[in-house]
């Protein structure tokens, strides 16, 4: 799908700017995070069960899709007309994941590996086989394995 991501960025923007969150819209939208969460775990390993979490969360979210007019020529959006932000959000940011698994990028969702972090993160490496979400966090990981290693009087001591 073809997506101005300019104009997307603009239109985000312009609305969030008005928006003064309740204690209510940010529980909900930790939810969301959690169910996100959730996928990015276990898509890359058992892409059935991922997207059987997606779909409940489809449903739960209650995406569906509809043509707006509202702004630009006639184009697709998810979210219920005038159901506000907090579900604007949760259905937008659902969609970018469901559109980009659905694009052949399962295995492109992640958990950083490092115990120390444990970020959700998209892999855009050609090969698709990052574990850690950062250089900074394969690299801190290799140092605490070298000295582990040398601890241990193992083959780098
Ligand atoms: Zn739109
Ligand atoms: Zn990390």
């Amino acid at each position: 799908m073809d997506v101005n991501a300019a104009r997307v960025a603009e239109l985000y923007a312009e609305a969030l700017s008005r928006w003064r969150p309740t204690a209510a819209d940010v529980g909900e939208l930790r939810a969301v995070r959690g169910d996100l969460r959730r996928v990015f775990a276990v898509m890359r390993q058992d892409p059935d069960a991922g997207s059987r979490m997606l779909n409940d969360a489809l449903a739960r979210y209650r995406a569906l899709p509809r043509i707006s007019t509202g702004h630009d020529a006639p184009h697709l959006h998810f979210e219920a007309a005038g159901e506000g932000l907090v579900h604007w959000l949760s259905v937008s940011m659902l969609m970018a994941v469901v559109l980009f698994v659905c694009d052949g990028n399962a295995a492109r969702l992640g958990l950083c590996a490092s115990r120390n972090c444990r970020r959700a993160f998209v892999d855009r490496s050609k090969n698709a086989r990052k574990i850690y979400c950062s250089d900074a966090c394969a690299h801190r990981e290799s140092v605490a394995a070298y000295r582990a290693r040398r601890r241990q009087g193992g083959p780098d001591a």
